[in-house]
């Protein structure tokens, strides 16, 4: 081989290094990426909303000697413990050797994602049709929702304070349902809509059924014939609705991509890739120097806002519980603590690539991506880490051979987004965005890169041992 030019070595010195990371990937590490993807699998095919993702992490964490929280024990080093946030959202901790008020590490991963909850009264009988209304939840774009199976999550609580849990269109043998569309034939007039009005928030109404109730005297026999169904199945009767969450999601499970089974496609990457890379994070580590701290938060997706949300004074409250425990400022703990903020970021489309500027875009399979700033237009509504802050993830990334890249949220002024990074950053702890890079992000279908996810796992892993 040719010996190298002085420019060539000085390039190799000065440049940032843009090289495919897989080119060179080990067979060992390929079995422990893929082995990783299984794992993750199988935890989102049982976590496709806040409160099942809530209940399927407390049975991994409960494996690991996790117990929930209780306010009149004295936490020592090593101790773990969980605080359950209405079963929606949740915080895991593993006491430190240094105290609180030396700082936590903390990570942060959403658990809610975009799909279409029922209506308070949702259900109706239209030409002899059973439906259900229903309000999206999050961003979606509409008409991606029509013409695909659709499985019933959620629960009924009752005035009596009990509680039925709903699961219906994941099994192969259960019944789904479906949003339909208008066929092409008579299409003319809904093609003249823009996109995003081609598909209305009150078209998206779900088929539930068609069978009447045999009775030759009472109307709206189809309704009344699927109330008896439910009132069979879960005790309930129309009314319990008013005091319902049912959420209305994918009926797909999650599925290798590619001939190369290198990527993942499933509903709700956005951010259970996250969420469960932090989880088994924290589930693995014994004793660490600073306290860790994974919460996973409910209702990223409509701002975080509410009781659940990552804008609520849960997250606070945690800290405060073990500094007061300590007998230290939980306002100093707060301060002095770090956080990945761990939620996705766009990953670049090669079919759509000019929505990006590709200096700064993230790519799949380039492991995981800090995003220093989201927001929107001049860098509104994002806490835009420091740079500081960014020198210290980027050295503990690179000082533990964790391949990453940075990317933002699309090309300047096209559109923008946030995460719950600003709300943390708010309460002056030091925020920066890291997680994985997704195609056809908020879609009833998703794709990431199987390296990529084991990347984040490795970095949530690094960040609090
Ligand atoms: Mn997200
Ligand atoms: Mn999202």
């Amino acid at each position: 081989m040719a010996e190298k030019t002085v420019g060539e070595k000085l390039k190799e010195e000065l440049f940032l290094k843009k090289e495919n990371p897989l080119k060179n990937i080990s067979d060992e590490k390929w079995e422990k990426v893929t082995a990783f993807a299984q794992d993750y699998k199988a935890f989102l095919a049982k976590a496709k909303t806040e409160r099942e993702a809530v209940k399927v992490s407390i049975e991994i964490a409960e494996k690991a000697g996790f117990k929930p929280f209780d306010a009149a024990k004295k936490y020592v080093v090593g101790d773990k413990y969980y605080v359950n946030n209405r079963g929606k959202s949740i915080a895991f901790v593993v006491v430190g050797k240094q105290p609180a008020d030396s700082g936590l590490q903390i990570t942060a991963a959403h658990i809610d994602s975009p799909r279409m909850d029922l209506k308070p009264n949702p259900l109706y009988e239209d030409s002899d049709l059973a439906l259900f209304k229903t309000h999206y939840y999050g961003g979606i774009k509409k008409y991606q929702w029509t013409t695909i199976p659709l499985a019933l999550h959620g629960v009924f609580a009752k005035k009596d304070g009990s509680v039925v849990e709903v699961n219906i269109g994941e099994d192969d043998s259960d019944p789904c349902f479906v949003v339909t569309d208008l066929l092409p034939h008579l299409a003319q007039e809904q093609s003249k809509r823009t996109l995003n009005d081609g598909i209305r928030g009150e078209e998206l109404n779900i088929l539930i059924g068609s069978l009447p109730f045999k009775d030759d005297k009472a109307s709206e026999l189809v309704k009344l014939n699927i109330l008896k169904i439910l009132n069979e199945k879960y005790g309930v009767t129309e009314a319990d609705f008013l005091s319902a969450e049912l959420e209305v999601v994918p009926a797909v499970k999650p599925r290798d991509i590619g001939l190369d089974r290198s990527l993942i496609g499933a509903y709700g990457h956005d951010d259970r890739v996250c969420a469960y890379p932090a989880l088994a994070a924290i589930c693995e580590i014994e004793v660490p120097e600073k306290t860790a701290l994974c919460v996973l938060a409910d209702k990223e997706e409509t701002g975080s806002d509410g009781n659940t949300g990552l804008a609520s004074d849960f997250l606070r409250f945690v800290v405060r519980d073990l500094a007061e425990m300590q007998g230290v400022d939980y306002t100093v703990a707060l301060r002095n603590s770090k956080c990945l903020s761990a939620d996705v970021n766009a990953g670049l489309d090669p079919t759509f690539k000019d929505v990006m500027e590709a200096k700064n875009a993230a790519k799949l399979n380039y492991g995981a991506v800090i995003t220093k700033y989201t927001g929107a237009r001049g860098k509104s509504d994002t806490s835009d880490a420091s740079a500081e802050y960014v020198a210290y993830v980027r050295n503990m990334l690179d000082s533990a051979g964790i391949t990453w890249q940075t990317g933002e949220l699309g090309r300047v002024d096209l559109g923008g987004g946030g995460t719950v990074a600003l709300y943390v950053a708010n309460m002056g702890v030091d925020v920066v965005d890291l997680g994985v890079p997704v195609l056809s992000m908020h879609a009833p279908f998703e794709v990431v890169s199987k390296f990529d996810v084991y990347e984040t796992y490795r970095t949530m892993l690094e960040f609090c041992k």
